[in-house]
């Protein structure tokens, strides 16, 4: 797997991931990604993207002004 943005090779990593819903800010840590070993790109596979949908979904249910979640343990 290649970086779309410098070319140079990608490797599995995790990464924490911050969605900022205005009234909450859901704080998702230990995702999954792939990193690029040269720039800071990073991007998610279809079926973690699908997942962090479902978690952002319930941490909008419960609205706590910050929710952190680690992915590990809901997924
Ligand atoms: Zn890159």
């Amino acid at each position: 797997m290649k970086c779309f943005k410098c070319d140079a090779k990608m490797e599995k990593g995790t990464t924490t991931n911050v969605t900022d819903l205005g009234n909450c800010l859901v704080i998702i840590r230990n995702v999954p990604c792939y990193k690029c070993t040269e720039c800071d790109e990073f991007f998610y596979t279809g079926d973690v993207v699908e997942h962090l949908e479902k978690i952002i979904e319930i941490a909008k249910v419960v609205m706590q002004e910050v929710s952190i979640i680690d992915y590990s343990k809901v997924a």
